[in-house]
């Protein structure tokens, strides 16, 4: 889940992490209510979950109410990226001194935590990391022992910061530590991260993805769902119960066991495919159940062909198919189905496919043959 930037702030200062004073505005005399608690001068910015707001023309320094009201005018209601902005963040604007970027995130390949810092911040960092990469220090954290505080000097000593901001940056990037660890967050960004003419350090924007996974024990995290920009099709999907996420490509996908579901988009891209989503609908696979799967993927304007692969356990082959032909009859697909069906009672199951065979409904015996067949009807290859 990606929290707005207000959102993410909040969520730092609860871990102490440095911010400006400001809040959320859904209006523009909101907007001035807040501004006049700030001080002047203040900065407005469009809260949208997209980056490159203030190249945008989302973000406005402002010196006085007169000028807060035009940028709030202003901001409020513009799109940026295809993002419509409805609410607007207010601060009490920084003298900015220096800009710089911090990040914990996680580095799946290695298991381990990343920490990255760079004195080249308020830029794009992934320009910066293509560019001049050595202008990253990179530091990777082992989760059990975590960041140290002697650990944390020396990294922040090796990635060039002007000398005033050190302190300040140890400290805040502790404390940006325990968000992103005991906050449930695989991504906690401060870009900029900045030192003030007045010598203090505070983080100026906020990027958090929290962990979906953790929000059992986080009853708070309730407060976000509002927010959350969720694609159409995932947006069903959720109100199905489906464990779906939503990709790019022409090839529509149900799996039983996620195992399974990722090796099928596997072999759609061996196929020289590219898979729609990713869908499992867990162990049973009953009419109710499939129709619900094809029934999300039939909202997917880009699908051109289904891909339904299902390994018969504790449900019988047949029942599967049963469950197949009988959600056909219940939504009206505009996609052909390509069935693979293997696992307990298979040959019977095929045998239930095989009558109802048509140009609407083919089976193949292993997920190879399937995955070529669906990449062919949904188009051919890549493109
Ligand atoms: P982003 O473009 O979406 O990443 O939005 P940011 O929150 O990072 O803001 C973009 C830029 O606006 C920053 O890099 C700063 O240069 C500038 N900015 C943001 N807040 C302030 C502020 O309080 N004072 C000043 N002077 N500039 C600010
Ligand atoms: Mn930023």
């Amino acid at each position: 889940m990606d929290l707005l930037e207000h959102q993410g702030k909040s969520y730092f200062a609860r871990f102490a992490i440095p911010v400006s004073t400001g809040g959320v505005a859904a209006t523009v005399e909101e907007a001035l209510d807040v501004a006049d608690g700030a001080g002047y001068p203040v900065v407005v910015k469009a809260q949208v979950h997209v980056g490159g707001r203030g190249k945008a023309g989302g973000v406005r320094v402002v010196a006085d109410r007169a000028e807060a009201e035009a940028a709030a005018t202003a901001i409020l209601g513009m799109s940026i990226k295809g993002h419509v902005v409805h609410t607007v963040l207010v601060e009490h604007a920084t003298d900015i001194a220096e800009e710089y970027y911090a990040s914990f995130t996680l580095d799946r390949a290695a298991k381990l935590h990343l920490g990255m810092l760079s004195a080249e911040g308020g830029v794009d960092i992934e320009q910066v990391a293509v560019d001049t990469p050595g202008a990253i220090a990179r530091l990777p954290i082992d989760p059990v022992d975590g960041l140290s505080e002697a650990l944390c000097r020396v990294w922040v000593a090796g990635a060039g910061l002007r000398e005033e901001a050190v302190a300040g940056t140890v400290e805040l990037l502790l404390a940006l530590y325990r968000c992103f660890v005991e906050g449930d967050a695989d991504l906690a960004e401060v870009n900029p991260l900045v030192l003030t003419t007045d010598g203090r350090v505070l983080a100026l924007d906020a990027k958090v993805t929290l962990d979906d996974n953790a929000a059992f024990r986080h009853p708070e995290w309730k407060e976000y769902e509002g927010t959350q920009e969720l694609d159409e099709r995932e947006r069903l999907a959720r109100e199905k119960g489906l464990q779906y996420i939503g990709l790019d490509g022409s090839v529509g996908i149900i799996a039983n066991g996620a195992g399974l579901a990722m090796s099928t988009l596997d072999v759609v891209n061996q196929a020289g495919g590219r898979p729609a989503n990713f869908l499992d609908i867990g162990g049973g696979a009953s009419a109710a159940v499939m129709a619900n799967a094809l029934e999300v993927i039939n909202t997917d304007e880009n699908v051109r062909a289904i891909f339904v692969n299902v390994f018969g356990g504790i449900t019988r082959g047949e029942e599967v198919a049963k469950g197949i032909v009988e959600a056909m009859g219940r939504v009206e697909l505009t996609s052909p189905l390509v069935v693979r069906l293997d696992g307990t009672n298979a040959a019977e199951g095929r045998a239930i496919l095989a009558r109802h065979e048509s140009d609407r409904l083919q089976s193949r015996a292993t997920m190879l043959d399937a995955a070529r067949a669906a990449v062919e009807l949904a188009g051919g290859g890549k493109g």
